[in-house]
């Protein structure tokens, strides 16, 4: 089998680096669609500045990367005959940027203002329905030609954001392990590289050695190494990991979580956190590896029981539709090197359920004792 492994064209970062957007910009092309979240739109606005070297239109995102919105966009970019597409926001927005690019084949600009998701450099958008359920992947062409993170805008977004990164992160490594063992397919449909497995441990052994100091660093608002250290990881090692290492079940199981409604208002990283500690169950982690990522969501606040998702009721035939839903034909699931079937993943989402409530439990102030 053929190994194959996929990049970004060239990866910018650090605080202050959105001043530099135009000239990364105008290497494509003189005219750009933004498409801007509206959280970030006042912020960002001086980044978008018209210079003699490129112009920009500024669209508002909609807010959900659904095909309306891609195609209202696309529409948006024919229309001002735009050369370029950037995408700034978070992860919805980055690929929308990307879907409208591929339908225009134009080159794309990401400039991600959270950390929260490793889907800026990536050749990939997750598209959903208009309802924030999971629609399908859409497999692009190439990578983004640039990928641009402004660090200081990260540290002054809510800490919430860069800590459902370090979920979306922490399951890197353990899909590329996977894929790497039954030798499945990453998402390019080949064998991965030791490059891709190597990026996608340095990603874990980053997140366990600079997870907690960088949350610290987002709760003060200040940039630092540890931060720069934790951004990196989410976006380039997490991207590079997942993209060319492969997917397992963490992934497919935060697919399975996203048909209960209970569970939206709960972000891709923290539903990710929750499929990494199910995948460690289903795949027979060593008890030592276990303890290690729970120790570490603990500390960096990640959800570690379905209650913290929104799955406090959830009922057995909730919890089955979930894991049907992770299992369906077509799911990274089966690049899993274990048997696995619905059955199984509701007996391991239980199971890191029970784990995770044990510790609560544990950490919980002790009772005063009732008067006898
Ligand atoms: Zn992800």
């Amino acid at each position: 089998m053929i190994m194959t492994t996929i990049f970004p064209g060239r990866y910018v970062q650090g605080g202050g680096a959105l001043k530099s957007l135009s000239e990364e910009v105008a290497r494509f092309g003189a005219k750009a669609l933004a498409i801007v979240d509206a959280a970030v739109m006042t912020v960002v606005t001086p980044a978008l500045r018209n210079t003699a070297q490129v112009s920009f239109v500024v669209e508002r995102f909609g807010g959900e990367c659904c095909d309306a919105e891609i195609e209202r966009l696309v529409a948006c970019a024919r229309a001002e005959a735009c050369l370029v597409v950037v995408g700034i926001g978070g992860g919805k927005s980055a690929d929308t940027a990307k879907a409208v690019a591929h339908a225009l084949d134009l080159p794309v600009v990401v400039a991600p203002t959270l950390a929260s998701t490793d889907a800026p450099c990536s050749a990939l958008a997750v598209v959903y329905t208009v309802e924030g359920a999971f629609d399908r992947y859409l497999m692009l062409p190439r990578n983004p030609d640039v990928v641009l993170v402004d660090t200081a805008l990260i540290a002054a977004a809510p800490v919430r954001f860069l800590v459902s990164g370090m979920g979306d992160a922490l399951s890197t490594w353990f899909e590329a392990e996977d894929c790497r063992i039954k030798q499945a397919p990453n998402m390019t449909g080949r064998l991965g590289s030791m490059t891709a497995y190597g990026l996608a441990r340095l990603c874990y052994d980053t997140l366990l050695a600079y997870g907690p100091a960088a949350k610290q660093a987002v709760e003060q608002g200040v940039v630092t190494p540890a931060l720069e250290h934790i951004v990196e990881a989410n976006t380039l090692l997490s991207g590079l990991g997942f993209e060319s290492g492969g997917l397992s079940g963490a992934h497919a199981i935060h697919n399975g979580l996203t048909v209960l409604a209970e569970t939206h208002h709960c972000w891709h990283g923290e539903k990710v956190a929750i499929g990494t500690q199910a995948l460690l169950a289903l795949t027979d982690r060593p008890p030592a590896v276990i303890a290690e990522v729970y120790d570490f969501c603990e500390a960096v606040g990640l959800p570690i029981t379905l209650g913290q998702i929104g799955l406090g009721h959830v009922t057995d035939a909730q919890l089955l539709a979930v894991a049907t839903a992770a299992c369906a034909a077509g799911e990274t699931i089966h690049n899993v090197p274990f048997e696995v079937s619905p059955e199984r993943v509701v007996a391991a989402l239980k199971a890191a359920d029970a784990e995770g409530r044990g510790r609560l439990a544990r950490h919980a102030p002790a009772r005063p004792l009732a008067a006898e």
